[in-house]
């Protein structure tokens, strides 16, 4: 048996930087609640999004939820089906129904042509996702939600490092949600953050990531336990310093990728598109069936006997999960049909050549 290529590998820094970053923690003794390590690394990823304010949280999905109360959304939020389920999750754990709108042919984002009908007098606001780091269509989006007087919360969880007209992509909406999980391009081990331009809002949202306290004897919010530890921002202190190496890594699997398969009938590939500078967080695949000769399960399992490992990312949708599925409306055909297409191969800076040609090897050796 060959040696199991992973789908992902987290990114680490050399230990010995690591240590060296956690030191003076043994003699702050400050461990959590906004120490020094967090405050810095808030810095850094305000300046490296291209945004006003940020405030880091113990992980993405918190930090979802975070942003949701902290606009005081009430009754329905316009979203995709095409994501993880952290992101439905956190409009119903926050009282909120779900409205799943379908997402566009092209780069899987939500389509803001099929947007406008779903809005009613009970929507309050859209919250897209940049999926695989692709950029929504922010222009077309804000224009409509300008218009409904809604609010926009970007799900930005696989955007950190992507460069949009030269710029981080940390300043679209109301508020956007970068996740730092092991697994993303940028990882705090857990954590994320929010980025917004209303600096009103930061003092809000420290309260609610610590219990909904506001003072020594003052609760002001029903709040929760959502707090970033100083280990996990040095981790990410850390990794920032690599980020462009990270990404550079990952756009050497990317080219790799692209020159083996794109000739490829019945394999279509997310390219890089105009004005967007990836970050490369995900290789996604999508196979026509009737052109490829094969389909997506049939590739994967094929993939998975050779010791490769894949995702069917993002398959279910999230609006088919049966706790979700009662808040399904409308049909979403391009998300029902993507997410019966769609695979992720392999995708990590310490992805080799060697391993690159293996998996594209089996890819082509199923075609002919
Ligand atoms: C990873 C992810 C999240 C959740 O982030 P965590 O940091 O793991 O909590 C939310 N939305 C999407 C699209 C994600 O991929």
């Amino acid at each position: 048996m060959k040696n199991q290529i992973p789908v992902i590998r987290s990114s680490m820094p050399p230990l010995e930087e690591y240590v060296k970053e956690i030191t003076p923690l043994w003699d702050s003794r400050w461990l959590t609640n906004h120490g020094e390590k967090v405050d810095e690394l808030e810095k850094q990823v305000a300046a490296l999004l291209n945004a006003e304010n940020a405030v880091c949280a113990v992980n993405g999905h918190q930090a979802l939820e975070l942003a949701l109360r902290a606009l005081d959304l009430k009754g329905e939020v316009i979203t995709t089906p095409f994501t993880f389920v952290s992101t439905t999750a956190a409009i119903v754990r926050c009282g909120l129904t779900p409205v799943f709108c379908d997402i566009r042919e092209s780069d899987y984002t939500l389509d803001p042509e099929k947007l406008e009908e779903l809005i009613t007098d009970k929507t309050s606001a859209i919250l897209p996702v940049h999926v695989y780091g692709n950029i929504c269509q922010d222009k077309e989006i804000q224009e409509i939600a300008g218009r409904y007087g809604l609010k926009v919360i970007y799900d930005a969880a696989h955007a950190f490092g992507v460069k949009y007209h030269g710029k981080g992509v940390g300043a679209l909406g109301d508020i956007s949600m970068f996740s730092f999980h092991a697994t993303k391009v940028f990882n705090s081990i857990e954590g994320g953050v929010l980025t917004y331009k209303d600096k009103e809002l930061s003092e809000k949202l420290w309260h609610l990531q610590n219990f909904g306290i506001a003072g020594m004897e003052q609760v002001k919010y029903i709040g929760t336990n959502a707090k970033m530890n100083e280990f996990a921002a040095a981790m990410g202190l850390c990794n920032i310093r690599h980020l462009d190496g990270y990404i550079a890594s990952r756009k050497r699997v990317y080219e790799h990728y692209v020159e083996r398969l794109r000739k490829i009938p019945g394999i279509r590939l997310n390219l890089e598109r105009e004005g967007i500078e990836a970050n490369y967080a995900y290789f996604p695949i999508v196979i026509e069936p009737d052109i490829a000769g094969i389909n997506r399960d049939q590739l994967s399992n094929q993939l998975k006997k050779q010791g490769i490992g894949t995702r069917k990312y993002f398959s279910p949708l999230t609006s088919s999960f049966e706790c979700y599925r009662q808040y399904k409306r409308v049909e979403t055909p391009v998300a029902e049909r993507i997410s019966k297409q769609v695979l992720t191969l392999p995708m990590f800076s310490e992805l080799t050549d060697e391993d690159i040609e293996r998996i594209c090897d089996v890819i082509c050796g199923m075609m002919v």
